[in-house]
């Protein structure tokens, strides 16, 4: 499909950054056949500001905050008192999504 779209085979952030800014038609024309489901999520580490760009996926937990998976957990704010902090490895190439949940 990136190839019948003209698109190089691997983008870089700032490419698909650029994309998700002014989406071109064919873009823009794919997310109206999908049931409005974002076809790209732009994924944020809290603790360096390293960012991506990647395909959401369904088994992703609804988190609190990203961070690369070679940070500390000291380097993480820390978690509102009482909450459960829990942990999902291998979320877009390098994320671990951290997921604070109320008891
Ligand atoms: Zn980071």
């Amino acid at each position: 499909m990136a190839k019948r779209h003209g698109l190089p085979p691997k983008m870089t952030v700032d490419e698909l950054v650029a994309i998700e800014r002014t989406p071109p038609a064919w873009l823009v024309q794919s997310r109206a056949n999908r049931t409005g489901k974002p076809v790209w999520v732009e994924l944020e580490c809290v603790v360096c500001g390293y960012h991506e760009a990647a395909r959401p996926k369904k088994w992703w937990p609804e988190y609190t905050y990203l961070s690369c998976d070679d940070h500390g957990a000291d380097e993480l704010p820390e978690p509102e008192p009482g909450v459960v902090r829990a942990e999902v490895d291998g979320v877009g190439s390098r994320f671990v999504a951290i997921v604070d949940v109320a008891p």
